[in-house]
């Protein structure tokens, strides 16, 4: 008995029928359509005037005393990187822990984006983590949000992790106290704790974003982000029911992932909908369904553990004998590690291997766009809809929904790609070009700032041994070992996508980094080691290998219509990554937990004396 699946493909354009030539005339048309010379600038940070964008609008936020108090391990972050940490050092027996968050309550993405019609894009099976620790198969092949964010509840319920955790909290500095031993943590409630050790996990695409676009802040209507959905206004739910909308004319900015997730219910709930689109996404079909109760009857312990290396092993270009996913991840494989790892094909010349990857790659899109004339009975809107790139350049959607919903008659597709977007909002209409377009609510579905935890961003100033700051000694780029820890920085760790290899199943990312993370300091423990830090030279070792493994895809990259991926059209040099991707990367990290693991377990004393 195997898991639900599906083939998701339809008829491909024959590979001798594929036009390059025009095909690259024209991507390279719609991108420069696009291109706006403020590039990221182009944006505006929630912040300021702005802050209420990204105002909690769940939890009610509830004063409380400042705290001043030791723990071993603090865990900023309460997202699955932070709770999956937790669980992992809860299993090797750590008792004092701390969990930390801005948000109300544990589940970071979940937590926050609970717009109507949120899902998860990977498998359920292989995405939401510790599922057999916490005894959980999920209902539907693609879960709800609603589900995912339940379950980041029921780890740290499993794992004793709302024992000592602050909530609306967030850390203003670290100090490093080299005669104790132990991080000096302030946050915004007051409050000056102490911990041996620091688990940054505060994400990557946190901070939501606006658009800069001219007068946005005169508009009097309700507005509000996706990832702040205020149903108080919307009425309904998750799943839907916005009856507050009933007679309300709605503006949605944005077609990315967010937007086509949400776009089916206020065109559906909405007196009427304009659809505000600059790029549209790629979308193909989803097929979600709920879980046979045979099948996950039938599994066997050590099923997701199986069925994520699977996954990633196929993302990734590895050898696998069958394909326990088999969607529309999975079948884009090739098309993915364009992106994300170097291409691991070496039997062909690498001249060969980009033309069959661009042939692959129009192959696929073409059946996209095809789809797109299929579903959508307009023509003129129809041609609207369907994007002209490579199938990596934007994250790629998958939606059984979303393009029926254009065949409503309550719902206005407003391209705007020949303005940069939108032109102004005035008090009451959003412009594009010399169109007014009246409505009583804009929901901006625009995406979030790239990469900004707190400790990037320099709004966590981290002072390590002798006051040096962090950011100061990364100037001239991140120096760690494996992405997780600094020289000068002792018993602080990082997750996230930092001089490491990355997936789009993120979650299985940040699961073998908690399992490392625990392991090491697991380990301290055993042998009494102080400090978990590591040399200078181990360091170096290890950001040259990224650095030489790394794969360039700014060629790629510079063709791709403007979006987060590559900076807005401003991309330069290759990633940051280790190159041969995350199932080689997570090889190096097993063997060097089994072999090296001792060099980064220090005494203090010692360390001091250097
Ligand atoms: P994105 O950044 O992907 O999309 C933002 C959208 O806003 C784009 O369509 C963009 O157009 C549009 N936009 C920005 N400025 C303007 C403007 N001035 N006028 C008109 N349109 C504008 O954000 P999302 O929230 O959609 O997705 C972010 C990421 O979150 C995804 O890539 C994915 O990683 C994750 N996600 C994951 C989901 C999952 O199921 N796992 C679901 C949803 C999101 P343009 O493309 O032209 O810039």
């Amino acid at each position: 008995m195997s898991a639900p699946s599906d083939a998701t493909q339809s008829q491909e354009t024959p590979a001798e029928d594929v036009e390059l030539e025009s095909l690259r005339e024209r991507y390279a048309r719609e991108r420069d359509r696009r291109i706006r010379p403020d590039g990221t600038a182009q944006y505006r940070s929630t912040t300021g005037d702005f802050g209420y964008y990204a105002t909690d609008p769940y939890t009610p936020r509830t004063e409380r005393e400042p705290l001043n108090d030791t723990v071993d391990v603090l865990v900023i972050g309460g997202g699955f990187g932070g709770l999956t940490t937790g669980a992992r050092l809860r299993q090797v027996g750590v008792e004092s822990i701390r969990m930390m968050d801005e948000a109300g309550d544990f589940g970071g993405t979940w937590y926050w984006n609970r717009y109507p019609g949120i899902h998860c894009d990977i498998e359920s099976y292989s995405y939401i983590p510790l599922l057999e620790e916490v005894g959980y198969v999920p209902k539907w092949r693609y879960a709800p949000g609603e589900e995912i964010r339940r379950h980041a509840v029921a780890i740290a319920e499993t794992f004793g992790l709302y024992r000592d955790a602050l909530f609306h909290t967030r850390a203003t500095s670290m100090d490093w106290n080299e005669d104790e031993g132990v991080w000096e943590v302030a946050t915004d409630r007051g409050d000056h704790m102490r911990a041996r050790y620091v688990i940054t996990s505060s994400g990557t695409l946190s901070r939501p974003k606006l658009p800069g676009i001219p007068g946005i802040e005169n508009f009097r209507g309700h507005t509000f982000h996706t990832s702040r959905w205020d149903y108080g206004y919307t009425g309904g739910d998750a799943d839907g029911g916005l009856v507050g909308l009933a007679d309300k004319k709605v503006a949605v900015v944005g077609t990315g992932a967010t937007g086509v997730q949400v776009i089916p219910h206020l065109g559906r709930d909405a007196e009427h909908l304009y659809v505000f689109q600059r790029t549209p996404s790629s979308v193909d079909v989803r097929d979600n369904r709920p879980t046979d109760p045979e099948w996950s009857g039938s599994l066997e312990p050590g099923w997701q553990r199986e069925r994520m290396e699977n996954f990633l092993s196929i993302i990734s270009g590895e050898p696998v004998e069958t394909d326990l996913t088999k969607d529309g991840w999975t079948a884009t494989a090739r098309l993915q590690r364009k992106m994300i790892t170097g291409a691991l094909d070496t039997s062909v010349s690498a001249e060969e291997r980009e033309r069959l990857d661009e042939i692959a790659d129009a192959r696929t899109m073409n059946r996209i766009r095809t789809r797109v004339d299929e579903v959508v009975q307009d023509p003129a809107t129809a041609e609207r809809l369907k994007p002209w790139y490579r199938y990596m350049c934007k994250r790629p959607c998958f939606s059984d929904h979303y393009l029926q919903t254009f065949n409503r008659p309550d719902v206005t597709l407003v391209d705007t790609a020949d303005h940069g977007g939108i032109t102004r909002v005035t008090e009451d209409a959003i412009v594009v070009g010399d169109t007014e377009y009246e409505v009583d609510c804009v929901v901006f579905a625009t995406g979030f700032e790239v990469g900004i935890s707190g400790v990037l961003s320099g709004a966590l100033p981290v002072r390590g041994r002798d006051g040096q700051e962090l950011l100061a000694s990364w100037s001239r780029g991140p120096k760690t070992l494996h992405g997780f820890y600094s020289p000068g920085f002792p018993n602080l760790f990082h997750l996230g996508s930092m001089q490491n290899a990355n997936s789009v199943n993120f979650a299985h990312i940040l699961l073998e980094q908690a399992e490392h993370i625990a392991a090491v300091i697991e380990q301290a423990g055993k042998t009494g080691a102080e400090v978990v830090e590591p040399s200078e030279e181990a360091t170096e070792e290890w950001v040259r290998t990224v650095r030489e493994s790394a794969h360039d895809n700014s060629d790629f990259q510079a063709q791709c219509t403007p979006g987060y991926y590559n900076r807005e059209g401003t991309a330069t040099g290759g990633s940051n990554s280790y190159g041969p991707g995350p199932v080689a990367f997570h090889r190096i990290l097993r063997e060097w937990r089994d072999t090296r693991m001792d060099e980064v377990l220090v005494q203090r004393t010692a360390v001091s004396d250097r």
